[in-house]
């Protein structure tokens, strides 16, 4: 599964980094995937942060 977020849409509610802050990190008002962690395996949180994200920024591909 590949992460990414979409800087466009992100408005800064900081909650992917809650909810998974081993993948997201919050970057100068943004969510932000860690460096190397855009690759990730199945993860229930990053599923989670994706569906709760509230502007819907965080894409997921299988
Ligand atoms: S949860 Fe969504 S809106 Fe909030 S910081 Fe993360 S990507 Fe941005």
């Amino acid at each position: 599964m590949k992460v990414s977020v979409d800087r466009s849409l992100c408005y800064g509610s900081a909650e992917c980094a809650h909810r998974a802050p081993e993948v997201f990190a919050f970057e100068d008002g943004y969510g932000v995937v860690r460096p190397g962690r855009a690759e990730t395996t199945e993860d229930p949180q990053v599923r989670e942060a994706a569906e709760k994200c509230p502007s819907q920024a965080i894409g997921l591909t299988e």
